[in-house]
């Protein structure tokens, strides 16, 4: 099955192999030169496959960063500007960022600021990657444990997305990205959400990936620099954030992004309830299904304060209030939502009671 292009702000995400669309890419624009950004896991194993369909039409050189969201910060930054300069990049040069979520944001952010800017492919390889964070034009780098603090809004020329490098993706990333997709059905697509769940984690296929960029997309273009409602993808993250910084820094074995973020839309779905109109059946078939899919993880009551200090510290707020997206139903959503902090914590006592 074809899927269609979807259309964003001055660029298209479309879908299919990736050698194939990226030849097609490469045979209607001219460059000086051309850079693929990998990491070492996508340079094992999704590289090799769009390298050997290339062979010999093309020369382009390879910078290579290690796995994981430590590499997300300016030192490593500052390697891929210096290769840039190494290899004689000038502003014709391409970068093509072929990888997780570290490696399109960074790349991103390096290509958008090197000499003032050059073009650049997004190539996602996670699962978060392709439903998320490829669209939306958000490039960025951590500091410290503050993540995404430094970054620009800059288009990719194209996204290309080809859920064969799927199949090399450990479980647990692919679960994480899942949240994603359940983020999109809860504040956006109520059908959707339902074919989300029937089909589950298993069974996830082209047609539901296609659809989660889509409603990404329809929320970044209509507010591509969040002055509204692309707050409605912070569902889940208030809370989520917080909870998933706190285990970074405790954990022996921390939460992924998408464990996080599932406590979140559970704790932010019982503060819908009481502000948004969220009905108690629906919140029971929520986070019934949550938890069906995450794994059982309590949050510790004694540092309720700590997370609460995450929260507050989040860059998403405007002066000292903590802002939330709810659900109304499931499909649809609102922002601006200001709840206390003793309700933040029964909602997280709330979550910790189901477990
Ligand atoms: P990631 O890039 O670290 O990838 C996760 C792991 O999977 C890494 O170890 C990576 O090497 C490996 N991997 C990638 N593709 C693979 C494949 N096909 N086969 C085997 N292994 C593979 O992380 P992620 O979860 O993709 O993304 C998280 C990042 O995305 C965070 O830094 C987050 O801030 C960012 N993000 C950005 C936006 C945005 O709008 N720009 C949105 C959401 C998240
Ligand atoms: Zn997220």
């Amino acid at each position: 099955m074809t899927l269609n292009s979807i259309k964003s702000t001055g660029y298209e995400v479309v879908f299919g192999d990736a050698s194939e669309l990226l030849i097609d890419f490469l045979n209607k624009n001219s460059y000086s030169k051309i850079f693929f950004l990998v990491d070492s896991n996508t340079s094992e194993h999704c590289y090799p496959i769009i390298a050997m369909n290339l062979a010999g039409d093309v020369e382009y050189d390879i910078i290579e960063i290690d796995a994981g969201e430590e590499s997300k910060n300016i030192d490593i930054c500052i390697g891929i500007w210096k290769m840039l300069l190494d290899f004689g990049a000038d502003r014709k040069g391409l970068m093509i960022n072929l990888g997780g979520g570290v490696t399109t944001d960074m790349g991103s952010f390096a290509a958008a600021t090197y000499k003032r800017g050059i073009d650049f492919l997004q190539i996602p390889t996670t699962l978060l990657s392709q439903v998320d964070a490829s669209v939306g034009g958000k490039t960025g780098i951590d500091i410290d444990n503050i993540k995404n603090i430094i970054g620009t809004f800059s288009n990719p020329q194209k996204v290309i997305i080809d859920t064969a490098f799927l199949e090399t993706l450990p479980k647990r990333q692919l679960v994480s990205g899942f949240a994603e997709i359940i983020k999109h059905g809860l504040i956006m697509d109520k059908a959707y959400f339902e074919k989300t769940k029937a089909a589950g984690i298993e069974k996830i296929d082209d047609e539901l990936i296609h659809r989660s960029v889509e409603i990404k997309n329809e929320i970044v273009t209509e507010d591509p620099h969040e002055k509204n409602i692309r707050k409605k993808l912070n569902f889940g993250h208030t809370i989520g954030h917080a909870v998933e910084s706190y285990s970074l820094q405790t954990d022996e074995n921390p939460l992924s992004h998408g464990e996080a973020i599932a406590i979140g839309m559970i704790c932010e779905s019982w503060l819908s309830v009481k502000h948004s109109g969220l009905s108690q059946e629906e919140f029971k078939e929520i986070y019934d299904y949550i938890l069906s899919v995450y794994p059982a993880y309590k949050v510790n009551e004694m540092a309720f304060a700590e997370i609460m200090a995450y929260m507050k510290n989040d860059k998403k707020n405007e002066s000292d209030k903590i802002n939330f997206t709810l659900l109304n139903s499931i499909g649809t959503s609102s922002i601006n939502f200001y709840c206390e902090e003793d309700e933040i914590v029964e909602s997280i006592k709330f979550y910790n009671g189901l477990i």
